[in-house]
């Protein structure tokens, strides 16, 4: 695998070197966090350090960070079971849309959340509602007004979560700024491993665990903690945080690359107008399947996505896109390109060359040009 070029960093992304060797090094040890001999205070040890690294990553305090299994946990955590009203983005991860019964709040065309539309729906409803918007988009990257939906919220005195997935490590995060009650973590986007992630609580909120059966994490998360997967985190957030300013080049290499794709061929490039993640297109190739394109493009060697879902089977078209008022055929010829801190500018270019080789050889042959996004 080491010529293939690996573009679905909003998958997953790969471990980073420094997370290696600090999960490797404890994989050896033994030592249940819970413990009260050495053994245990040393796992303790590593996994406060790690909630400290990872509060800092979203500018909470330690006691505010409860450790899970990943985003989806974190996600149902809040969600599971709510008997509140619910309204969430329709742009969701479905870990937030099948969490509960809810209703959706509308986006733009740009796949902007409709804050107006929030403000009505909540018009009709007093405290009793929980609200749940997303940071990032994980299809098209777009970056959400969360501040805004959270003061309209605290007027309605409503629970504001937010799924902050996709922008850790990516943007800066100031959970307080955004005035969000819950936010949601997970370790594997940014370079720590797969199976664990956090959910960050607001002090005085209110939140029932999910696993019963322990007192661990202050009884908020019953279970044995991953210690090597939660040092692997911490260590994952506290590179983030020093290599946030990496990702104006991520974003600057993007950019040109899409602009590449749109002078050379009549790529359609969703959200371009709003504010995104530095690593994230979401791109369609008019006329040619996003299945078609995964499969090339994974024989020659690059690994990208399908802005779409994948069930028993059959590639869904994508709810995000969908929202968006995007015509069906245009975004069953969507893909995601997602790159991450390990993207060379080679591999970008490589890409970029891929691209324009397809569109000559399944998209331009009878003479398609680009329908309108
Ligand atoms: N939320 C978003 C926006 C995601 O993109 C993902 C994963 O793709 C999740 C939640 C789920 O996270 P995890 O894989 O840690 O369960």
């Amino acid at each position: 695998m080491t010529d293939a070029i690996y573009l679905d960093c909003n998958a997953t992304t790969p471990l980073k070197p420094a997370v290696i060797a600090a999960m490797s090094a404890v994989l050896g040890e033994v030592g249940n966090a819970s413990s009260v001999h050495r053994f245990g205070r040393v796992a303790r040890r590593m996994v406060e350090d790690s909630r400290a690294e990872v509060a800092q990553l979203v500018g909470a305090a330690p006691r505010q960070v409860i450790f899970t299994s990943g985003g989806t946990e974190a996600n149902s955590q809040v969600l599971a079971g709510e008997t509140r009203r619910v309204l969430v983005s329709a742009i969701e991860h479905d870990s937030v849309l099948k969490a509960a019964d809810a209703e959706f709040i509308p986006v733009d065309s740009d796949g902007r959340v409709d804050v107006a539309a929030l403000e009505t729906m909540l018009a009709t409803s007093g405290c009793d509602t929980t609200i749940a918007v997303m940071l990032a988009n994980n299809e098209t990257g777009v970056i959400q007004p969360i501040a805004d939906v959270a003061r309209i919220a605290k007027a309605h005195r409503a629970h504001v979560h937010c799924d902050a997935v996709q922008a850790a490590g990516k943007i800066a995060i100031d959970m307080a700024a955004l005035g969000v009650d819950t936010l949601t973590l997970s370790a594997h986007k940014f370079g720590g491993p797969q199976g664990v992630g956090a959910l960050i609580v607001r002090d005085g909120v209110e939140i029932a665990p999910l696993l019963v059966g322990g007192r661990q994490e202050h009884g908020r998360r019953a279970g044995t903690e991953n210690v090597a997967a939660i040092h692997g985190f911490g260590v994952a957030a506290a590179l983030a945080r020093r290599e946030l300013d990496g990702m104006n080049t991520l974003a600057q290499r993007r950019d040109a690359m899409e602009a590449q794709l749109r002078q050379a061929t009549p790529a359609v490039v969703f959200s371009s107008g709003a504010a995104r993640l530095p690593n994230t297109s979401c791109i369609a190739m008019p006329g040619v399947s996003a299945e078609t394109q995964v499969m090339a493009f994974d024989l020659a060697g690059i690994a990208v996505s399908a802005g779409s879902a994948c069930s028993s089977g059959k590639i869904q078209p994508s709810h995000v896109l969908q929202a968006m008022g995007v015509a069906p055929a245009l975004a069953g010829s969507a893909i995601r390109v997602s790159a991450g801190w390990s993207t060379t500018a080679a591999q970008t270019e490589k890409f970029v060359e891929q691209w324009i080789g397809l569109w000559a050889r399944l998209g331009a042959r009878d003479g398609r040009s680009a329908p309108a996004a």
